[in-house]
């Protein structure tokens, strides 16, 4: 599957927010954004009063971006979440929630949501006792997610979990004895870390 293989950093300081793609390096001092660095490009800050669709644009790409989706693959999943009844904007976030490689990260058996994408890619998780390598699976109430039974892959899902800084949110339940990860409910708009 395609995905974006740039500066990562870059992505951040262009939307002026910290987006959280590089792990533990997010956390320290050495972030960009931290130090108030200015947006990519020569002209650096825009000025003026940002236009409704600059605003709006901003936003879009800063979900994108934090979900780690290039366009068309974003745009699969709004068309989704807009044929689901409710708030479509609520639905879409709660949907990108959703997907294994986000869950990997939030429960911190990964350190990033590409790192994330990575051991689901290279089939080192398993959903409900069977091997699962889509990232892009969303995962359902009840689902079991955890690392394949390898030393090397439970050691590093253990030391993820272990430096992870951000609590565990109520729609996961982590089990740190077998490490393992189920879903208790479906996530809300409040459990977005958006
Ligand atoms: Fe780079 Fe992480 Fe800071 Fe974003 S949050 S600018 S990815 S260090």
């Amino acid at each position: 599957m395609a995905r974006y293989t740039g500066p990562k950093c870059k992505l951040c300081r262009r939307e002026q927010q910290k987006l959280f793609l590089k792990g533990e390096r997010c956390h320290t001092a050495k972030c960009p954004v931290e130090d108030g660095r200015q947006p990519p490009g020569q002209h650096g800050y825009p000025r003026g009063r940002p236009s409704d669709y600059s605003f709006r644009l901003r936003e879009k790409q800063k979900t994108k971006r934090y979900y780690g989706l290039l366009e068309d693959q974003f745009r699969r999943f709004f068309n989704k979440a807009e044929k689901t009844r409710g708030d479509t904007g609520e639905k879409l976030l709660t949907l990108l929630e959703r997907r294994l490689d986000n869950v990997m990260a939030v429960c911190g058996f990964a350190v990033s949501r590409s790192q994330g994408r990575q051991l689901v890619n290279h089939g080192h998780m398993q959903v409900n006792s069977r091997k699962n390598d889509v990232p892009s699976y969303i995962v359902e109430e009840g689902d079991v997610i955890r690392p394949a039974p390898k030393d090397n892959i439970l050691e590093m899902v253990r030391e993820n979990r272990e430096s992870m800084q951000e609590e565990t949110p109520a729609w996961l339940e982590v089990n740190d004895a077998d490490m393992t990860v189920r879903v208790v409910r479906m996530p809300t708009r409040e459990d977005v870390t958006l």
